[in-house]
């Protein structure tokens, strides 16, 4: 797996451990990728360096701040072609992720990855975010919600909160995000009983593009009226 090397070095750089069958898995799930994405539009992303560390380093870059407890439940909001929870899940593999999608066909995708790579403990739903938040088997129900590259701050606090447990986290990926969008999103995060625990910055090895995380925590139930009818929270953010 001599080529790997641009995805170990820079796992290494970020203190994340890996071992062969990880990486191998990771490789596979590259493969299908682009072989996919000849039919369908799913990442325009392709070269191998980029995917490495812009899809792949990055999703798992969160592995540096936090630390997932053996069958915590992870849901991945608008995962698109799996990013972060397809990466996340091969390094996490006694964690119980759901990963949703308002679009279909790319969990069809998402589904062949899970049988070629013999994934456990990993389901997907299609469902927009607004629905789902509503529903008694979902709602208030996760230690953890991440995602990535959906969203304002404001309108994905909507979609996202609902779905954690009393103390959950919601881990927010975004590429640079600056003090405006944190501070527009303040008064969301407090409506829907959540607060913002911690923004962490960080560089993607190799190319030096800046990374920033916001961690939200859960700290009260949220109101029942969220998250509001389909395409009010982004139409409208709180
Ligand atoms: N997280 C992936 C995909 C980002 S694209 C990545 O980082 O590459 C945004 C994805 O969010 C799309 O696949 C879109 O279908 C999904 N999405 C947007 N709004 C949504 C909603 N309200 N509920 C569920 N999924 C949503």
């Amino acid at each position: 797996m001599e080529n790997s090397k641009i995805l170990t070095d820079a796992l290494d750089e970020l203190k994340i451990e890996y071992d062969d069958k990880k990486i191998e898995l990771l490789l596979k799930y590259y493969d299908m990728l682009i072989e996919k994405n000849k039919v369908m539009n799913l990442t325009a992303i392709t070269d191998f360096n980029e995917v490495m560390i812009k899809h792949f380093a990055d999703s798992l870059s969160v592995l540096q701040f936090v630390e997932f407890e053996n069958d915590n439940k992870v849901l991945d909001l608008g995962t698109g072609a799996g990013f972060p929870g397809i990466p996340l899940k091969i390094f996490l593999p006694n964690v119980e992720f759901l990963l949703v999608d308002s679009v279909n066909k790319k969990l069809n995708f998402i589904n062949e990855v899970i049988e070629k790579l013999g994934l456990n403990k990993i389901s997907v739903l299609h469902a927009r975010a607004e629905e789902l938040g509503h529903k008694e088997d979902f709602r208030e129900k996760f230690d953890f919600v991440c995602s990535r590259a959906v969203a304002n701050l404001s309108t994905l606090s909507e979609y996202t909160i609902p779905f954690l447990r009393q103390d959950g986290l919601f881990i927010s990926y975004k590429a640079s995000i600056v003090n405006e969008e944190i501070t527009n999103a303040e008064k969301a995060i407090k409506i829907l009983g959540a607060k913002i625990e911690k923004v962490e910055k960080f560089s993607l090895p190799g190319i030096g593009d800046e990374r920033d995380f916001v961690f939200i925590k859960k700290i009260s139930k949220t109101p029942k009226k969220y998250p509001r009818k389909s395409g009010v929270p982004s139409k409208e953010p709180l």
